[in-house]
């Protein structure tokens, strides 16, 4: 039997960062047979590695699922354009790569100086 056409134990939906890293996490155990089934393509475009080029790729419909917000009140009723990403890696794909440091402020919040203890390290302001 193929590993295709073995019995998923987890059926993991989404390809993004998160789908992603939770089916690598899954998989580490041997035992464990994990499908990842993502709507979008192969992230073959070689744009989508290159810092700000999220401006080309949000032109077209390859990679993003062009949705349009409902009339927003505080933009005078305008609609206005909501990228998602829907390819391999998601809305990562399509981004511009673009990562920012915990600030010291923000490192004085419960929340992010938990996650710095726990797994952000090297991340932390002070660790620069
Ligand atoms: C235009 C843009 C620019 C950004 N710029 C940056 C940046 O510079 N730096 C940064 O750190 N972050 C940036 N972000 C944010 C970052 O990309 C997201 O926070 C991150 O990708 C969220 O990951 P996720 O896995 O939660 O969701 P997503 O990345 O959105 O992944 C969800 C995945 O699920 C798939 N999916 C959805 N529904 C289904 C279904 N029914 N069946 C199968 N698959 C499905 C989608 O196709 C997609 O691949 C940006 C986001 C956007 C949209």
């Amino acid at each position: 039997m193929s590993a295709l056409e073995k019995p998923a134990d987890y059926v993991v939906v989404g390809a993004g960062p998160a789908g992603c890293v939770l089916a690598a996490r899954l998989s580490e155990d041997p035992d464990c047979q994990v499908l990842l089934i993502e709507a979008g393509g192969r992230d073959w475009n070689p744009l989508l590695g290159v810092p700000l080029m999220t401006g080309l790729i949000l032109r077209s419909a390859y990679a993003n699922w062009s949705y349009v917000t409902e009339p927003e009140p505080q933009l005078n009723g305008r609609r206005t354009q909501w990228a998602r990403g829907r390819v391999l890696g998601g809305s990562s794909s399509i981004h511009g790569m673009v990562y920012m440091r915990g600030v010291c402020w923000s490192a004085g919040q419960p929340l992010v100086s938990s996650l710095f203890a726990s797994r952000a390290a090297g991340w932390a302001p002070q660790e620069r």
